[in-house]
This record gives C-alpha cells, sequence and structure tokens, in this order.
C-alpha cells in the first residue's frame, strides 16, 4: 500500500460495525493481570491490548461455560455422560458437534474433515499416508522457512522411507526479500513436478503472514500429479478457506491460535473425499464404523472419510472449548464478515504505522542500515491485503542490536501484548472478532513510545 493511504478511510464507526459487538464473548485478561506496570492508574483493570491471537487466541466466554458444564456432567454423571447427557451432548458423539462447523470454517463437507489429535501428529499422520514416494517421484517441496515442527516432520518422513534431505526441496525468497514469489512456486513445480511426491505449505506463513495462493499452487501441483497438502496453523479461522473446490488432498491445522481453543487444544484435519476409502495406516477404535463400535468387534471397518483416521476418543474438555468458540465464529456470520472487519482492521494498523515517523518502506532498509543507526520499524508482510490475514510482522531497525527485545518489553510494560520472534520480528495480529480500532490505535501510538525511548536511550539491558 501507499504511504499516503490515509488511515481513516479503514476505521469503522460503531454503527457501521455490527461485529464490534462480539468483543464481549471474549475474557480478555487486564494491563494488571498481564502485569503492564506502565499504565495510567484508571487503566489498570481494563482489558490489555492483546494482540497477539495469532499465537494464543484469548478464551471465548461459550468455551468456559461449556467446559465447566463437562465438568459438573463428570461429577454428576461419571461414565453414563458418554450415553445420557443432561445437555444432550453424548460424550460418545461430542466430535461430531465440531465437524459441521469447522467443516463451514475450511471450506469442506462434514465427511471431509475430522476433529482430532494436534497439529504436528496429523501432519505426520497425513504424511505417512499421503506421501507415497517413489524411485522417480520422491522429493517434498516446502520452505526453507517453515514451522521447525513441520521440517522435523517432513525430515522425518523422508528418512522413514530411505531417502535423504535432497528430497526435501526448499524454497526461499529471492535475496533481499522476506516473501516468496508465487510466480518461483509455479516455476520449480512446473519444472521438478515429475519429481515431486508432495508439495506442502503452509496457508499463512507464521514469520511473515504472507498468505499464499492456495488455490492456485494446489492447481498447479495436481496439474504435475504432486499431493498437495496444507498446514493451516495460521490461515484457519485467519482468512477465507475452500479446501473442497481448490481441490486440496489434505490439510491439518491446530485450535488455539485464530480459533481461540485454549493452550494446546485439539487440531483437526480434511481429506478430500476422492480420498474416502484411503486405507488406513494408522487405525483405532475412534475410526471404526461407530455403529458397531461397541460390539468390540475384532476387525477394523473404517468410517469412510477424513473420520477414518480418528484414533482415540477425543478430550471432552478439549472438544468442547474448540466448539464454544467455533460457535461463536457462527453466530457473527462465518468468515465472510469476519474477513471483512480484518482487512480494515490490519488496513488501519499498517496505515498508522506507515504514517509514523519511524516507519521505513522495506525495499529501502538495506540502504538504511548501510548508512547505519536509524531507528526504525519496518513492515515484512505482504502489501497486498489479499497476500496476508491480520497479522503484520514487523522488523525493528537497526536489526540485530537488540531493538527489537527492548521494544517488546516497552509494549509489554504498557499492556500491548503481541509476539517476538528472534532475532528482530514482532508480530501483531488484531484479531476481528475481539480487537477494536481503539486497540489499533493504541498498540502504535506504544510502539512510537517505545521507539523514541530508544531512540533517546539507546539500548539498555
Ligand atoms: C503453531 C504451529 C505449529 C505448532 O504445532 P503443534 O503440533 O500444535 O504444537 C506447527 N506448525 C506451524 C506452521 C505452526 O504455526
Amino acid at each position: 500500500m501507499s504511504t499516503s493511504t490515509p488511515a481513516s478511510i479503514f476505521k469503522l464507526e460503531a454503527s457501521e460495525d455490527p461485529l464490534r459487538v462480539f468483543r464481549d464473548e471474549f475474557v480478555i485478561p487486564t494491563n494488571a493481570q498481564m502485569k503492564a506496570t506502565a499504565v495510567a492508574p484508571e487503566l489498570e483493570n481494563e482489558p490489555c491490548t492483546y494482540l497477539c491471537g495469532n499465537s494464543l487466541g484469548v478464551l471465548p466466554k461459550r468455551s468456559k461455560q461449556l467446559v465447566e458444564e463437562e465438568l459438573q456432567v463428570w461429577a454428576t454423571r461419571g461414565v453414563e455422560g458418554h450415553f445420557d447427557h443432561p445437555h444432550g451432548r453424548d460424550w460418545m458423539h461430542i466430535a461430531d458437534f465440531v465437524h459441521p462447523l469447522i467443516a463451514e470454517i475450511v471450506g469442506a463437507s462434514e465427511s471431509e474433515v475430522a476433529c482430532m489429535g494436534t497439529l504436528t501428529a496429523n501432519l505426520n499422520l497425513m504424511m505417512s499416508t499421503f506421501y507415497k514416494p517413489t524411485k522417480g517421484r520422491y522429493k517434498i517441496l516446502c520452505e526453507a522457512r517453515a514451522f521447525p515442527s513441520d521440517q522435523y516432520a517432513i525430515a522425518s518422513q523422508v528418512v522413514s522411507h530411505g531417502f535423504d534431505s535432497s528430497a526435501v526441496v526448499e524454497m526461499s525468497p529471492r535475496p533481499d526479500e522476506y516473501t516468496l514469489c508465487t510466480s518461483d512456486i509455479l516455476d520449480v513445480i512446473a519444472r521438478e513436478g515429475a519429481s515431486i511426491a508432495l508439495v506442502l505449505f503452509s496457508g499463512v506463513q507464521y514469520y511473515t503472514g504472507q498468505a499464499f495462493a492456495m488455490e492456485t499452487i494446489t492447481r498447479a501441483a495436481k496439474e504435475q500429479g504432486c499431493v498437495c497438502g496444507w498446514d493451516l496453523a495460521h490461515a484457519v479461522g485467519n482468512v477465507p478457506l475452500s479446501l473442497h473446490d481448490w481441490d486440496v488432498d489434505f490439510a491439518v491445522w491446530c485450535t488455539y491460535k485464530y480459533l481461540n481453543a485454549g493452550p494446546g487444544a485439539i487440531g483437526g484435519l480434511y481429506v478430500h473425499e476422492r480420498w474416502a476409502d484411503e486405507p488406513i495406516r494408522a487405525a483405532g477404535w475412534w475410526g471404526h464404523d461407530p455403529a458397531t463400535r461397541f460390539d468390540m468387534p475384532a476387525v477394523f471397518a473404517r468410517i469412510g472419510g477424513a473420520q477414518g483416521f480418528q484414533q482415540s476418543n477425543p478430550s471432552v474438555l478439549a472438544t468442547v472449548s474448540v466448539l464454544g468458540s467455533l460457535e461463536v465464529f457462527k453466530r457473527a456470520g462465518g468468515m465472510q464478515p469476519i474477513r471483512a472487519r480484518s482487512l480494515r482492521l490490519t488496513g488501519y494498523l499498517e496505515a498508522l504505522l506507515c504514517a509514523s515517523r519511524f516507519y521505513v518502506p522495506v525495499a529501502q532498509v538495506n540502504e538504511l542500515e548501510q548508512a547505519a543507526g536509524k531507528t526504525g520499524v519496518t513492515i515484512i508482510t505482504p502489501a497486498n491485503p489479499e497476500e496476508r490475514g491480520a497479522q503484520l510482522s514487523l522488523v525493528f531497525l537497526p536489526t540485530g542490536r537488540g531493538v527489537m527485545p527492548r521494544v517488546l518489553k516497552e509494549l509489554a510494560e504498557r499492556g500491548v501484548v503481541g509476539d517476538s520472534r528472534k532475532p528482530d520480528v514482532i508480530r501483531l495480529a488484531p484479531c476481528p472478532l475481539y480487537n477494536t480500532f481503539e486497540d489499533v490505535e493504541r498498540s502504535v501510538h506504544m510502539l512510537e513510545q517505545a521507539l523514541e525511548s530508544v531512540e533517546r536511550e539507546g539500548i539498555r539491558n
């Protein structure tokens, strides 16, 4: 975006902003609870400026209520809760309450999704099913800077099939750039497609906030006969998804980021219906036909579709936590209105940052660093709103000199909660279900105060 776009075009007045009432559906920690020691006394018991929903979403009141209800059912009904539940949520079928809601969020049918497991475990499960290397077609195409857990998983899959790291084709941004060009990804797929077994990227990159062209990349991968999977950790609940229509083969996600289901919450996976009868390589009783599951037959009969991959009976507490959050998404009208508000909040954040005297356009960073010393901030997330979700990733200048940790600390003292990635990045993500335009204003104001003190005092430790 151009630095001259006025911030005011993004801001919604209360009367044009129906989703703003959803903030009341969440419990946001106060400044005092977050140990923000430098806020005005009258703000101590006010909600902090929480811009960290990309890392851990805040608690939906509905999730709290549902978890408390389940504890009560456990206390009063014991094992009977599996079949005869006072709120009609028989534990036997608890995941089935989540399936229609999560299917809407990812753009799939109910039978293409499963509420289960955790992200990395599901990723390994999907790769052990869909990564079937042959002598000629054995490579996995991914990013050089993928989330480390994904890199470990990919490497372990390749090794378990007797290949070495040369089977992993890692893509990096061009020199002096932070994000990948779609055309570069498409070129590699076109050039090396015949030897690629699996194309596996993240929907939204955790570090840069880049949203990949999922539909275009999937189509190119499929045209070359590759399997295409996506890690949606930072995409689910953040950007609109149409996994089925995009012809994605499989996807995995966690639910504690934009889906607000709580630390370590239960994850999920998607498998395209074309694979509905794919043999299950790691079977368990929860993937068995529920009609006969409790007859305890010796032979496994898979549920058709994604739910055949379920292994264990799921944690009810974790499942109702995600259920409560997804009910809020549903009441807000689903991803279309949520995304519309997200575009405005993030556009507003970007415009205010660009208007700051500390802002340096990313293309000028290298020159400036050579000239040395200007205290500043740049944005490495793509400027095109179609190529990002809620998050902006800020790099603090000069890089490598400890500006970022100092700013992070100053922000925390002022009640602005973001998160950092070493050495120089702070990620801020206004979440459309609970953040406000005032949160965005406050965060930029506090960021400027923090940079002013760095400029004035240098880095003190
Ligand atoms: C958050 C995140 C993870 C975390 O994995 P868990 O198995 O949930 O601990 C993995 N990969 C990516 C890309 C992530 O963003």
